[in-house]
């Protein structure tokens, strides 16, 4: 066992530290944030809460 098993895959496959800009995806977000867990997408719960919604009322829309 070495160190890197307690690093994520992310780091693991490239050999920089998992933390990099990324642009937020959220709806009419226009926010980049440094993303440091690979589980991150958004830049805030926010805008996390917002896309799920978003998400689900495209799927109502779709009926
Ligand atoms: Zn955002």
């Amino acid at each position: 066992m070495t160190d890197t098993a307690s690093l994520s895959p992310v780091t693991a496959a490239t050999g920089h530290a998992a933390s990099w800009l990324s642009k937020c995806p959220a709806p009419r977000c226009l926010l980049n944030f440094t993303r440091h867990i690979s589980r991150q997408h958004w830049c805030s719960d926010v805008c996390g809460n917002r896309a799920r919604i978003a998400r689900t009322e495209e799927l109502v829309d779709e009926r």
